[in-house]
């Protein structure tokens, strides 16, 4: 499509964010190669005092491309209108509520922004040695204790990328662990219940994935893990709350029958906003503990942007945590001095360099500036909400598991698809149509039509309000008009309903399928 193409009329909704604004109302933007013209430049310094060098001198030929890649040409100015205009077609953290459960999109404090930019921790070389990157070790460890004191455990490693890089570390020290007592071990238990990448990180590590069925309260049931547990069991993930928003209230009993036949507990904490403050991994058994830094502490998950999943541990399994790690050593001044140790029997590497530092950088400027209280009150602020939600919305949506929800409540569309053919998709995309990123549906995979909703702590009583009547109001629709009330929705979105099968694989849209 040529840049200069006419914007296509779009839908005329009454009132839809995009479609209010012919610039941002365009179906397509063109892409910046289609704003491309030769010889266009964005910006250059006219002279930088660094002499020129010929290429050609320094890399043989064969080495050297024929022709010049090929790479958008275009102005500054295009440029940052291209991006604010993509910017402008999304949805975001900073613009309303996205209440995704299990993956707390919360805002995020601008302050960390700040911290993250500071040109003395943006600007340091993943390789510049510890003698020049003192303050920067100090900031790794210090953010190391408060994980660690926020958990209940002895160490931590930082340098897991995400959330299942966190979980695969985990296994791996729970391989090592166990193999370095002479004990070969098969299995892994994780509930029906788990998130899709506990499976999957099983597997990676070379284990068996055992599943144990959810009770009628949601949580683990006891009975059905009495029969799997036995020795070739190396441990069991538990996610606690789980992810039905339930505290998984069993726990002291589930960790004595695991450590009882010689298993380790893994807690899977990418989402630690229900507990911060109250109650620790460490305290309820735990042996590991991954965390999402890009969930819980202050950086937005989602969107393919980096993340940090950092591994505590207990002090059993420290000996084999990745190394290098950031230790305080004593330097014998009043400063103290920080080196790189890697640990006796460490598993190695999980990252080239030391983690995505920045991530790092921002949790750290979260925790110190929220403090123990505030974390507190950010748990106790993000149950109260969900509870609310779960309270005021029991009426008009089924809660399956209707008693005390912790930081995420899980609804049901089941009796709206059973009488009126309207699914939890199509509440979630009308859902947009109000303003309002859609909550996690279709999972827990054990819930018919789930719709997950985490309002989060940093929601006021207002939002909780607009987004709890949008929800009746949607509920209201389905019954009077059943699906086809609602199988046009998103309206007035820039991009409107897909066939999400065909957009997965298809990855270059073609929007015949609009109303
Ligand atoms: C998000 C999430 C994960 C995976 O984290 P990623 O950073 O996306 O890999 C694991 N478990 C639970 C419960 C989660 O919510």
């Amino acid at each position: 499509m040529p840049a200069t193409a006419p914007a296509t009329a779009s839908g005329g909704a009454p009132g839809g964010r995009a479609a209010s604004a012919p610039l941002l109302g365009r179906e397509e933007e063109p892409t910046l190669f289609e704003l491309s013209h030769p010889g266009r430049r964005a910006w250059s310094f006219r002279t930088t005092g660094v002499p020129e060098v010929d290429l050609a001198e320094l890399v043989p030929a064969e080495h050297r491309r024929a022709a010049p890649v090929e790479l958008a040409e275009v102005s500054e100015r295009d440029l940052v209108a291209h991006a604010t205009r993509l910017a402008h077609r999304q949805f975001a953290v900073d613009l309303g509520a996205y209440p995704l459960g299990s993956c707390t999109m919360k805002y995020n404090p601008k302050v960390c922004d700040t911290v993250a930019a500071l040109p003395g921790l943006a600007g340091v070389h993943p390789a510049a040695p510890a003698s020049l990157t003192q303050g920067w070790l100090g900031l790794l460890v210090e953010l190391e204790e408060v994980l660690c004191e926020i958990t209940g455990m002895a160490g931590a490693t930082l340098q897991p990328a995400a959330g299942a890089a966190g979980e695969l570390t985990g296994l791996l020290l729970m391989r090592a662990y166990h193999e370095s007592r002479g004990s070969v071990r098969t299995k892994v238990i994780i509930p029906d219940s788990a998130h899709g990448t506990n499976p999957a990180s099983v597997t990676l590590g070379g284990y068996q994935a055992v599943t144990v069925p959810s009770d009628g309260r949601g949580c683990v049931d006891m009975a059905a893990l009495a029969a799997v547990l036995d020795e070739d069991v190396a441990g069991i993930m538990l996610t606690n709350p789980n992810t039905l928003g339930l505290f998984e209230e069993d726990i002291a009993a589930i960790a004595d029958a695991v450590h009882r036949v010689g298993g380790l507990l893994y807690y899977d904490g990418a989402n630690l906003n229900a507990i911060l403050g109250v109650v620790r991994p460490g305290d309820m058994g735990f042996d590991i503990v991954h965390m999402n830094l890009h969930k819980t502490f202050a950086t937005p998950h989602g969107g393919g942007g980096p993340g940090a999943g950092p591994v505590a541990v207990s002090e059993r399994l420290m000996p084999f945590l990745p190394g290098p790690r950031p230790a305080r050593v004593d330097g014998g001044g009043d400063e103290p001095a920080y080196r790189w140790v890697t640990p006796a029997r460490s598993i190695g590497r999980v990252h080239t360099w030391h983690g995505n530092t920045l991530v790092l950088a921002r949790a750290l400027a979260y925790l110190l500036a929220t403090g123990g209280d505030g974390l507190r009150r950010v748990a106790q602020i993000a149950v109260l909400n969900a509870n609310w939600l779960r309270r005021r919305l029991a009426g008009t949506y089924d809660v399956p598991f209707d008693r005390s929800c912790m930081h995420e409540v899980v609804l049901s569309a089941r009796t709206l698809k059973r009488d009126h053919g309207v699914r939890a998709v199509d509440v979630a995309k009308r859902l947009l149509e109000e303003g309002f990123h859609a909550p996690t549906v279709s999972f827990p995979l054990i819930v018919d039509e789930a719709l997950m909703v985490e309002p989060t702590e940093t929601e006021s009583p207002q939002t909780l309000e607009a987004l709890a009547a949008a929800l009746e109001r949607i509920a209201a629709e389905a019954v009077a008009g059943g699906h086809d009330a609602l199988a046009a929705y998103p309206k007035g979105t820039p991009v409107r309903r897909v066939d999400e099968a065909r957009a997965a694989r298809t990855l270059i849209p073609t929007f015949d399928a609009r109303g």
